[in-house]
């Protein structure tokens, strides 16, 4: 079994290190929050005082942080994470981040770097079926697999550092779009009298069937377990939405892609989130299609 450091133990970093626990690895954990190290502590994972000292002494160290300035600044900066691992130890980020910074640290870390972002939300994280997709050297890969299946099933080589980031933002940025075409769709069917199971029974066969329609599905009634079931409480929140539209746009521009129903995709997004919509399931935007306000 792996010694592993682990930094960051919000929504899903905290169930992530706990399922590296149940699966009998040794965790050394580590978040600014103390009250979030006690609760993983508390699964038989061990505090440490710092993000360097959860480095140290690991075999790996992963991150899951929520943005790419914090990534950066616990790896290179002041959490001083990447000088303190040994110069055995593998380094993954598992945070959703900007492809230039995750590549950025990989070339800086001195050690084998990989982003591996991950989708499938908290309750992915909870039940150990989270997908990951993985940027970073091949033989890095093959080491990081195992410990990767204690957190998840699918688990997916993208290619070098930065394409773990690249993949999650090019399949984020084809959900909002497809949730928020689903969502106009359900509105527009209302406004013809096509009822919601109608239109579910039909597309969910048909050539416009999608994850967003039959696991997502943006009004209550046709998939049970869906968000709209219980008022639009995530699930995916509309604002970790947003923001990897931002990722997705940043890096078209970066080189040259057009995306425009992507761009649009971010500023119905924006709107939503301005008009108190980013604690909502991201599926939430069609109560804002269905005023109209767009
Ligand atoms: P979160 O805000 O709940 O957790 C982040 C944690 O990092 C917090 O506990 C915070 O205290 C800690 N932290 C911040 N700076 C730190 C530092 N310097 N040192 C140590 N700890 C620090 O966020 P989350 O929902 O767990 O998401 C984490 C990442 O995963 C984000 O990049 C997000 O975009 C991505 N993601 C989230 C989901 C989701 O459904 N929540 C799904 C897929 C991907």
């Amino acid at each position: 079994m792996a010694r592993i450091g682990f930094v960051g133990l919000g929504h899903m970093g905290a169930p992530m290190a706990r399922n590296l626990v149940k699966a009998g690895h040794s965790v050394a954990v580590f978040d600014i929050v103390q009250s979030a190290v006690d609760g993983v502590a508390a699964a038989g994972a061990t505090a440490a005082f710092s993000a360097a000292a959860a480095a140290k002494d690991a075999d790996f160290v992963i991150t899951m942080l929520p943005a790419g300035e914090h990534v950066r600044d616990a790896w290179l900066g002041q959490g001083g994470m990447a000088k303190a691992a040994g110069a055995g130890a593998t380094l993954i980020d598992c945070s959703t981040i900007d492809v230039g910074t995750a590549r950025e640290v990989a070339a800086a870390a001195g050690k084998p770097f990989l982003d591996a972002p991950v989708s499938g939300g908290v309750m992915g994280a909870e039940a150990g079926t989270l997908t990951f997709m993985v940027g970073g050297p091949a033989d890095a890969f093959a080491k990081i697999r195992p410990i990767l299946e204690a957190m998840g099933r699918t688990i997916v080589h993208c290619g070098d550092a930065g394409a773990g980031q690249a993949a999650k933002l090019c399949n984020n940025m084809m959900l909002a779009a497809i949730m928020t075409v689903t969502s106009e769709a359900f509105v527009l069917a209302e406004k013809l009298g096509l009822s919601h199971q109608a239109l579910f029974d039909v597309a969910s066969k048909s050539s416009a069937q999608s994850w967003a329609l039959t696991t997502y599905c943006p009004v209550p009634g046709p998939v049970p377990g869906s968000p709209a079931n219980r008022d639009y409480t995530p699930g995916f929140a509309a604002a970790l939405m947003l923001k990897d539209l931002g990722l997705a746009q940043m890096a078209a521009k970066d080189v040259g892609a057009a995306t425009p129903l992507g761009a649009h995709a971010l500023e119905l997004f924006r709107r939503f989130v301005d008009e108190g919509g980013a604690g909502k399931d991201f599926s939430g935007i069609i109560a804002m299609l269905r005023e109209g306000k767009v």
